[in-house]
């Protein structure tokens, strides 16, 4: 009886494992055919100043517009991107895209782009960045690349390297989802970052609790030692961006101040944020 139902689970299982491959194989064939026609898009979402509200960036978020799917998340394609290694023909795309979007921006509005561990393994990385950076005419100081501990954790010395070479240049780098992986603290010591995003979980548990913004403080106390600004990620009430302004965060992302949104969107609500400062010193004046 146990053995029965045991082979019944063992089939139903590797039935499962089945249809999961054939899924893989679909979306991966997909994948490559999105790619070959642009069936991605760029929605961008502003990174804030928590002094004045003033948006002093945006952080690009890759969309696949899917023929029968619609909008699909990047948490639903990327792992499968990076397994494939589609994320290097992919990434290349966002930076360049993401380049060429953020020149039509204000100047002091820097743009942040995600970057996976196997693109950033490429010999010609650094100078695919330069190549979308003269293509587009930004200044380098305007892009910064968003990295997660997993890209320093094989292959660690080259990535230094490469991250370096890059820094040189005056390109910026953060440190994304701070706290979520095993050795985040250490690799602070690896490399000089310029910014630590703080990954959302830790406001999103600290609701309601008694120890709430106390590893926010932590963060931030220790970013401030290093000469190294803290954004909080994932802020969504009121409640959350009190409590991250008291821990002293310079910076803030979330669906509070606004998702992201379509470059055209975005660009009309920097706009309008500059118009309103402008009536609001003219009045002062
Ligand atoms: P991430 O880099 O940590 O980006 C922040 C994610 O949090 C985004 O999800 C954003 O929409 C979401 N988010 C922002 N504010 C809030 C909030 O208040 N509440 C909640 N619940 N979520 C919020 P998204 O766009 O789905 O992207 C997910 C992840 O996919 C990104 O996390 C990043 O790791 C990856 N990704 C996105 N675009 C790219 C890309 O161009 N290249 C690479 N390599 N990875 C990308
Ligand atoms: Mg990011
Ligand atoms: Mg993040
Ligand atoms: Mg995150």
């Amino acid at each position: 009886e146990a053995k029965a139902v045991g082979r019944g689970t063992h089939c139903l299982f590797e039935t499962q494992m089945d249809e999961t491959a054939r899924e893989r194989t679909v979306m991966e064939r997909e994948l490559r055919e999105a790619l070959v026609h642009g069936r991605f898009e760029l929605h961008y979402q502003p990174l804030v100043d928590l002094d004045d509200n003033r948006i002093k960036g945006v952080e690009a978020l890759v969309r696949w517009r899917h023929p029968e799917r619609g909008l699909v998340s990047p948490t639903v394609f990327i792992p499968l991107a990076e397994e494939t290694g589609l994320i290097v023909p992919l990434g290349d795309w966002v930076l360049n895209q993401a380049c060429r979007d953020a020149a039509a921006l204000p100047d002091d509005i820097s743009v942040a782009v995600n970057v996976s561990a196997l693109q950033l393994r490429n010999r010609n990385f650094a100078q695919g960045v330069l190549m979308a950076l003269a293509a587009s005419g930004l200044k380098a100081t305007r892009l910064e690349l968003e990295i997660t501990e997993s890209v320093l954790l094989d292959d660690t010395e080259s990535n230094l390297e490469t991250l370096h070479t890059l820094r040189r240049l005056g390109v910026r780098i953060s440190m994304d989802d701070f706290g979520t992986g095993y050795s985040s603290i250490s690799y602070l010591r690896r490399f000089p970052f310029d910014k630590i995003k703080i990954d959302r979980s830790f406001v999103r548990d600290s609701a309601g609790r008694s120890d709430a913004g106390a590893i926010i403080r932590a963060i931030v106390g220790l970013g401030a030692s290093l000469g190294i600004t803290t954004l909080v990620e994932g802020i969504e009430t009121e409640e959350q961006l009190a409590t991250v302004r008291a821990e002293g965060a310079q910076e803030m992302q979330g669906y509070l101040f606004s998702p992201p949104r379509p470059v055209q969107d975005i660009a009309r609500m920097i706009a309008d944020a500059a118009a309103k400062r402008s009536v609001a010193s003219a009045a002062a004046a």
